[in-house]
């Protein structure tokens, strides 16, 4: 099991505009066909969700749980966490049945359609004209943000945001570097430097 705390991304709400730039391009990464926002033709399938509030807007997604809820219930056992990557779903073993989106306190999981090399994924079902034969549909799947694992340039939406709303945190970076600044303050290191700037 992973003993490092996973990376998720973090929004904030000053920032945000509701410009959705962020649904689409995260829309276009897990089309993975070569598609660029220009370009999208199918439904969009973001995996973050831009939630209005009264004047606020702000998109929500993964969290990427240490204890992740969505795991702990999937009967398939379809979600698992990763070193580098937080929690991934194996789209190979999921069935769809929704016990995961049931259990995501954040409201990040989505069963949706899935992409896969710009093509929506199928799955095999009865034929209901003929209970003998098989015939394709398209896979209704878990789905949720992913980091962008594999994508070179990092997460779409982190690249795609025009005011910068998004980032991708590191805990043990911020938590390294709060513990400096701590030391710094502590020390009053801190403050000389600050009243140097
Ligand atoms: S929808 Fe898929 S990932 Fe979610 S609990 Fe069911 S089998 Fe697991
Ligand atoms: S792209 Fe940035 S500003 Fe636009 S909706 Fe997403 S987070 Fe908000």
């Amino acid at each position: 099991m992973p003993t490092r705390l996973s990376p998720f991304i973090l929004a904030t709400a000053a920032k945000c505009i509701g410009c959705r730039a962020c649904e689409l391009a995260c829309s276009a990464a897990h089309m993975q066909g070569g598609v660029s926002v220009g370009s999208l033709s199918g439904p969009l399938s973001p995996r973050l969700y831009l939630m209005r509030v009264g004047d606020i807007c702000v998109p929500v997604g993964c969290r990427h749980c240490e204890d992740a809820p969505c795991a702990a219930v999937c009967p398939n056992a379809a979600i698992y966490r990763t070193e580098n990557d937080g929690v991934q779903v194996d789209e190979n073993r999921c069935v769809g049945c929704k016990t995961c989106l049931m259990a995501c306190p954040m409201g990040a999981m989505e069963i949706a359609q899935i992409w896969k090399h710009g093509k929506p994924a199928m799955r095999r079902v009865v034929d209901p004209s003929n209970p003998e034969d098989l015939q394709f549909e398209p896979a209704l799947l878990a789905s949720k943000c992913d980091l962008c694992r594999g994508r070179e340039a990092g997460p779409a939406c982190v690249q795609a945001c025009p005011e910068k709303a998004l980032d991708l945190v590191d805990p043990v970076k911020i938590k390294k570097r709060r513990n400096l600044e701590a030391a710094l303050a502590l020390s009053g290191a801190g403050a000389r430097a600050g009243g140097e700037i």
